[in-house]
């Protein structure tokens, strides 16, 4: 120990004194930046490598080696007079190549981070040309109205908020107006409030000259928002990433790779040089976690976990956000998917799953409708199935079916044939009939997609 603690002390001053040698020989002769990295001395104080690393001046570098390795014996020399120790260590040069290697990892790492990790590289915007069509549109519009689709989902509502956060920024007026509650589970979004329900606006500026559609396949997924849009005088604009969009806008921005509209967003303001602080990171963030059903869909990019990272990266709560969206039953909600599981009915060999919510089983479980959302998910759980429906009761003779499929099944042929859309594989659709009625002919449908007839 004891001689240990010497030769690192003897190291020390080999360190300073070498330091003053090298720095007095070199001087005038080399214009690089030469420094005494380290200095190892062995135990018993016989030898002494000294390392040196050169900046600045790598083309020279084979010419500074040299000085080196000329310099040996004098530098020895220089040392014996100002060492008081009884032996003297041998020396020996060598270059140093960690400050090198340690530059050349930190600007690699720098590239890649800016290239490929943070997703935030403005190559990587889709449809570049569109999105500064909006924004144009947009620093020309006075009013504008953000419109989301009836029965507003995680998605729908965190896009809308983070738009709305962007107009803010530029102080562009906008109001959001949707038909359809919040699900409960939302409530904790920054902004919330701002979104007003139509079956109850309390009067306000409705004289909008431009209209933000945001995650609709068409103009008509709005529901009864459409009697404050007339697009032969407004600028409609329209965002989304269903494949079945009908490009129903002056102005479409349509992107089927997006998981979610919120990354869509995330292009906008990315292209926008926008600010996009932690609230505005908190609406994407949800948008793209509850699109992805928590980076789990076939959805899921490397591209929407790369944005989700940037957004990661914004101040945002992210454990908070999984807790409020995911961790947050209410007793009643947590009864009507108990109930809701044990009713399951399995078809055609255990591939398809229905599932039924009527507002006598809302009643029974002391639940609410917006507790229905994310019960469909289960449909297609239990191994084997590869399609499942959710079957909610609207009314005698109307009745809402909600498709999930596993194995890239096209199930939305099936809701495309009600006037339905979606996704090819997350889809649904309205049908003028009873439950029960409903049931049979989708089941109809579904056989003859599985025999490959649809
Ligand atoms: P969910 O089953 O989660 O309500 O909806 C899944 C997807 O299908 C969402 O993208 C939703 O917008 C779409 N979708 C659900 N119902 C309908 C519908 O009746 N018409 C259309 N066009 N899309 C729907
Ligand atoms: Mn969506």
């Amino acid at each position: 120990m004891k001689s240990f603690k010497r030769s690192s002390r003897v190291a020390d001053q080999i360190q300073r004194d070498v330091s003053d040698i090298v720095s007095a020989m070199l001087r005038d002769k080399v214009d690089a930046m030469v420094t005494i990295s380290a200095v190892n001395v062995s135990d018993d104080l016989r030898h002494a490598k000294i390392y040196y690393t050169v900046l600045g001046g790598e083309k020279k570098l084979d010419e500074i080696k040299d000085v080196f390795d000329r310099s040996t014996g004098y530098v020895q020399r220089e040392l014996a007079h100002r060492l008081r120790i009884r032996r003297i260590p041998e020396i020996s040069f060598k270059y140093d190549t960690s400050l090198i290697e340690g530059i050349r990892l930190t600007t690699k790492i720098d590239q890649v981070i800016e290239k490929d990790i943070i997703g935030g590289n403005k190559q990587e915007i889709h449809d570049p040309e569109t999105i500064s069509q909006i924004i144009d549109t947009l620093n020309n519009s006075e009013k504008v109205l953000i419109v989301g689709h009836i029965n507003p989902d995680g998605d729908s509502i965190g896009s809308q908020l983070g738009f709305a956060g962007y107009l803010d920024q530029k102080n562009i007026k906008c109001r959001i107006i949707n038909e359809g509650t919040i699900p409960f589970n939302y409530e904790f979004l920054p902004g919330i409030d701002q979104i007003e329900n139509i079956e109850n606006l309390n009067g306000g500026d409705d004289s909008f000259d431009t209209v933000v559609f945001i995650e609709c396949s068409t103009g008509d997924r709005c529901g009864k928002v459409a009697s404050l849009i007339d697009p032969e005088n407004q600028k409609i604009i329209n965002i989304d990433h269903h494949r079945d969009n009908s490009s129903f806008g002056h102005i479409n921005f349509v992107d089927n790779e997006a998981s979610a509209a919120g990354e869509m967003i995330y292009d906008i303001l990315l292209y926008a040089s926008a600010e996009i602080d932690s609230n505005i990171a908190t609406n994407l963030y949800t948008a793209i976690v509850t699109d992805t059903g928590q980076f789990q869909y076939s959805c899921t990019t490397s591209r929407s976990l790369r944005i989700a990272a940037v957004l990661m990266d914004k101040g945002i709560d992210y454990i908070e956000i999984i807790n409020e969206l995911y961790h947050n039953y209410t007793p009643g909600a947590m009864r009507l998917l108990g109930t809701s599981l044990l009713n399951q009915e399995y078809h055609l060999d255990g591939k398809v799953c229905y599932m039924t919510v009527t507002d006598d089983l809302l009643e029974q479980t002391g639940s609410a409708k917006k507790d229905t959302e994310g019960l469909i998910n289960y449909s297609i759980s239990l191994a084997g199935v590869v399609i499942g429906v959710l079957f909610r009761e609207i009314s005698a003779n109307v009745t809402k079916a909600s498709f999930r499929s596993a194995n890239g099944i096209d199930i939305i042929k099936v809701a495309a044939k009600y006037g339905g859309g979606g996704h090819r594989i997350a889809c649904g659709c309205t049908l003028e009939t009873s439950l029960d009625e409903a049931k049979k002919m989708i089941l109809a449908d579904i056989k003859e997609l599985l025999n490959g007839t649809i």
